[in-house]
């Protein structure tokens, strides 16, 4: 049974106060809370085994290699790879898709093209353009409507024998939309392209299935999911990753080095150079444990609840516009007041221990698609609570009779 009162107690940040009032957590598209069981797993690694992997023969080496592996493996489990090597460890989603754009640097031509959609973070924007310079290769935008959906006719019209990778998010930050991916990415592998999703914003919601998708890169960071800050996984296709240089050259990634030549680690240590995030390894697994426990479609389903609610009550403020309103979307809710800067308002609500989210949140061209500064985001998890929601409408409505 799902019960937010019990599931608070496992977070203790929750009970601290903010500018003498109670914390309001609502920037969970930013960065989650870590439960009492995720923090444990990381003060027993320092307490007990904190050891390099992979190398020693020691104890604590080979006890901190096995919780290690253990975690792949668990990461493994929850994504549905079909091998636990598919399962690189990385700093985070970015580091996941700089390491993928590196790699297709020796695979791209001049006048190949390749598809992002306007709906994306900063980091699966920049990566591609860095790549496009290098290479020639031509970048292609899927439009995105008023609801802020994508326009999946058009995509089909960019799609062509030169289309050499797809490269959208599965979830939106900035508005929450929750896009159509089994279609982007079959209608992708018709054309030869391959495909990776950015599920950085998907992953506390929905558990993706990797071999059901077919999906040929995905990435996630640990740290909006329960995790740590600093580490986060890229799944990748076997025949893709053997297909792709290193990123880093460095300890751990070789099979042998000589002057005269190195050759290079099999899968997954090809791609892991040097020492890693191992606590922050081992702590992603505990978080995914903790999850799995509580249940995705239990969470997906309050949380879906708060966002109907949340969606409810904000709007009956008047002046008060929501950005965002796709018929699939998770529990983030972006909003501007009328003729007031989003952040003043998130000025206020902070004085009132509310934490939200101001500005473009990495998605500049989202912004300048609805012609706006910025917004104010209110993301929801599984752990807040409807009486919290009436806080920020309290909240918000205060904000807009002092600066109006
Ligand atoms: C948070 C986020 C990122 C970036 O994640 P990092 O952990 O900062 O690397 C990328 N894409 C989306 C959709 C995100 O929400």
């Amino acid at each position: 049974m799902f019960n937010v009162e019990t599931i608070r107690k496992d977070f203790p940040i929750l009970s601290r106060k903010v500018n003498g009032k109670p914390l309001v957590y609502f920037d969970n598209a930013a960065t989650s809370q870590t439960p009492q069981q995720v923090i444990d797993v990381i003060v027993d690694y320092y307490s007990n085994y904190n050891a390099n992997i992979h190398r020693g023969v020691h104890s604590l080496s080979q006890e901190a290699t096995d919780k290690y592996e253990q975690a792949r493996h668990k990461i493994q489990n929850h994504f549905n790879a079909k091998f636990a090597h598919e399962i690189i460890f990385t700093s985070g989603t970015t580091h996941g898709i700089n390491l993928v754009a590196n790699g297709f640097s020796s695979i791209l031509k001049d006048g190949d093209e390749v598809i992002v959609s306007a709906l994306e973070h900063h980091s699966n924007i920049v990566p591609w353009q860095m790549l496009c310079e290098r290479t020639g290769a031509i970048l292609k935008v899927i439009p995105m409507n008023q609801e802020g959906e994508l326009v999946i006719s058009e995509y089909d019209k960019l799609l062509s024998n030169k289309t050499k990778l797809v490269f959208v998010n599965h979830i939106s930050n900035a508005l929450g939309t929750i896009n159509p991916i089994e279609n982007i990415i079959t209608k992708a592998h018709n054309v030869g392209a391959a495909v990776l999703i950015d599920g950085a914003q998907a992953s506390p919601h929905i558990k993706a299935d990797v071999q059901k998708l077919d999906v040929d890169f995905y990435v996630v960071s640990a740290h909006k999911m329960c995790g740590p800050t600093g580490v986060g996984i890229l799944y990748g296709k076997e025949e893709w990753l053997n297909k792709l240089p290193p990123y880093q050259g460095g300890g751990e990634m070789i099979a042998e080095v000589t002057f005269e030549k190195t050759t290079y680690a099999t899968l997954p240590h090809k791609f892991e150079a040097g020492t890693p995030n191992i606590c922050g390894g081992i702590a992603f697994g505990a978080a995914l444990d903790y999850m799995n426990a509580i249940g995705f479609e239990n969470i997906a389903k309050y949380e879906h609840e708060l966002l109907e609610y949340g969606t409810q009550k904000l709007s009956e403020i008047e002046g008060l516009k929501i950005y965002g309103t796709a018929k699939h979307k998770t529990s983030v809710i972006s909003f501007n007041l009328e003729g007031i800067h989003p952040y003043d308002v998130g000025t206020i609500l902070d004085k009132m221990g509310i934490a939200v989210r101001t500005g473009h949140h990495c998605a500049q061209p989202i912004m300048d698609f609805y012609k706006i500064p910025g917004t104010v985001r209110a993301s929801f998890a599984f752990y807040n609570t409807k009486q919290e929601i009436d806080a920020l409408v309290e909240g918000v409505k205060k904000a807009k009779l002092m600066l109006s």
